[in-house]
């Protein structure tokens, strides 16, 4: 992970923002610690390092051995949750939904593994332009788990997921994530990439899914004007509850938003004769 005290967006903050803003403000305004992760975060978290590792020991040309890469993600496991309280939702126990995980790391490595790997985990920070041609004040940074060479020799960006079912085409051709991706690289490199997303699915026989995503400047400056849109709304402290069965099962900070009684607007004086309100 890029280690940067420069301000930047990245697609799980501007989400957030548009998933609910208060959630945001309590998250990345007020910086209130998470006290409860859902087990939901802590299967992908260790997934994404076991699958990690495996690409690593794929780059290096070492023999793959399946228990290892299940152990890697046993080990993730134990490590995500040391970090705090435990979620469990829906009606799995920790322990099915730990050994899911090892259900899934074993259907990865059914599937053909990946080959001309350039990157795995690869840190991106970029510059990103609306669509009147101006670069924000903020870059983007993305982390993208596989960069691979293609047959063709474009280039292309693996997203893995988890979800308890399949993606739909629709679904992934509105995503913002592959956008922060093609944008990312192609400012980067100078070339076009594919993005595929590879959906583990956490249903009772665990699958694998491929779907790909493929994006234009057109997109990327879509994603300049909206992430212009979110940095508006922050800065006028633009915060509210968005409830809803989906974004408050499992949220961290179910009781401070019970608590939030809106935002405080004040006037706040930034030069002598001029006020500037402010709000939460
Ligand atoms: S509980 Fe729901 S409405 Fe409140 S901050 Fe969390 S997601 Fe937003």
């Amino acid at each position: 992970m890029i280690k940067t005290t420069r301000p930047h967006w990245s697609y799980s903050s501007v989400s957030q923002y548009l998933k609910c803003p208060l959630q945001y403000h309590f998250e990345r305004v007020q910086k209130l610690p998470r006290k409860t992760l859902s087990d939901a975060q802590v299967l992908g978290s260790a997934l994404h390092s076991a699958l990690a590792h495996y690409h690593r020991t794929i780059q290096s040309g070492d023999p793959v051995q399946a228990q290892q890469i299940q152990a890697a993600y046993l080990a993730a496991w134990d490590e995500q949750e040391a970090r705090g309280q435990v979620v469990h939702s829906g009606d799995k126990s920790r322990e099915d939904t730990r050994s899911l995980g090892v259900a899934l790391v074993e259907v990865y490595l059914k599937e053909p593994p990946p080959t001309n790997i350039v990157a795995i985990e690869k840190p991106m920070l970029a510059p990103i332009a609306n669509s009147r041609g101006d670069y924000l004040e903020k870059p983007i940074l993305v982390v993208a788990d596989l960069i691979t060479r293609q047959d063709d020799n474009s280039l292309q960006v693996g997203e893995l997921k988890t979800s308890g079912r399949s993606y739909s085409e629709s679904e992934v051709a509105t995503s913002l994530q592959p956008t922060f991706y093609a944008n990312a690289l192609y400012e980067m490199t100078g070339e076009e990439p594919a993005v595929e997303f590879t959906v583990l699915v956490k249903t009772r026989s665990p699958k694998v899914q491929k779907i790909q995503a493929i994006r234009t400047s057109t997109d990327y400056q879509r994603l300049g004007d909206l992430i212009g849109a979110v940095e508006t709304g922050v800065e006028a402290g633009v915060f509210y509850p968005v409830e809803s069965p989906l974004n408050c099962s499992g949220c961290a900070f179910y009781r401070p938003c019970r608590e939030w009684t809106g935002n405080r607007r004040q006037e706040v004086n930034i030069h002598p004769g001029v006020k500037e309100v402010v709000g939460c």
